[in-house]
């Protein structure tokens, strides 16, 4: 396992790529997990060279209070990647990725940048788009690796990847789940026994509405307000928002059809979770 912190390093070992088979990227905030470990695994089995960047991205951030308090741990990182196959792994500085003078930011348009996470920070999808642009420069990946659990996330990139050409396949794998459902996030870690407990009402309001579906119902309002009633069901749970939408727009559907996205996020004493689960364009559910 190489460990690279500069950005002339990485951008040399990219230029050897060139010879070489596909290259699977894995971008990461660091705090490794079990979702995490899920990805590297498949890029590593799936490519020739696996690439795990661990950045933390103030740009994605509402406030600088914010990032500081996003959990650092590398030491158990260190651990977790090395029971894996990874090659390399790029950890760049804050300042060299924003040195003083950047000034050049990536802006989308429509529901995709005005809705979900992009309501509770605006500086989100900014944030992530150009960050994305960024590392698949200086990496040059065949393969970018993202999790199903951040479903903005992906359709950002996707609309990146599209919209500048840019020549990178998306794999995007199912949430890795607690045995109660709830998606393995690092700030779970920071939930009291109680909160915990409640947490999987998450998952819970998730499934009430793939049962809903499953049973007929078309009607986006009606699932919309059967999760919000499971969440609202169990203490210590805050609703910030539901969403039946459209997994590539984020915009709202009028009728729940074959790939419809179930999105949702809510606090939790001080922690905020999202999740979501995708009904496929075959059928089939992404849970
Ligand atoms: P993060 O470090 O939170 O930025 O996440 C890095 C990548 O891991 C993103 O593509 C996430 O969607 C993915 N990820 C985070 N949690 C999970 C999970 N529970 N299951 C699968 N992928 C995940």
């Amino acid at each position: 396992m190489r460990i690279i912190t500069t950005l002339d390093e990485m951008i040399r070992a990219a230029r050897g790529w060139l010879v070489g088979g596909p290259v699977g990227f894995v971008p990461t905030m660091g705090s490794l997990h079990e979702g995490h470990r899920s990805l590297i695994q498949a890029a590593s089995e799936e490519c020739e060279i696996c690439v795990v960047s661990i950045f933390v991205n103030p740009l994605q951030f509402p406030t600088a209070e914010e990032v500081a308090q996003y959990p650092r741990q590398t030491a158990q990182d260190f651990q977790l990647l090395n029971s894996t196959n990874v090659d390399v792994v790029f950890i760049p500085r804050t300042d060299d990725i924003y040195p003083e003078t950047f000034s050049t930011y990536v802006t989308l348009r429509g529901p995709l940048a005005e809705r979900l996470e992009a309501v509770q920070s605006e500086s989100f999808v900014r944030g992530v788009a150009t960050v994305m642009i960024k590392l698949l420069q200086i990496i040059r990946p065949d393969v970018v690796y993202l999790g199903q659990k951040d479903a903005q996330q992906v359709a950002i990139v996707r609309h990146i990847v599209r919209d500048f050409d840019i020549d990178v396949k998306l794999r995007i794998l199912p949430t890795v789940r607690e045995a109660d459902g709830l998606a393995i996030s690092s700030r779970n870690a920071f939930l009291t026994p109680a909160e915990r407990s409640a947490a999987s009402a998450l998952y819970a309001a998730l499934l009430v509405s793939k049962a809903l579906v499953e049973s007929g119902e078309r009607n986006p309002q009606r699932v919309e307000q059967a999760m919000l009633d499971q969440l609202r069901m169990t203490p210590l749970i805050t609703p910030e928002y539901v969403a039946v939408c459209n997994p590539a727009t984020f915009a709202a559907v009028q009728e729940i059809v074959p790939g419809t996205l179930f999105a949702l996020a809510a606090h939790i004493g001080e922690i905020r979770l999202i999740d979501n689960i995708l009904w496929m364009d075959d059928g089939h559910w992404r849970l």
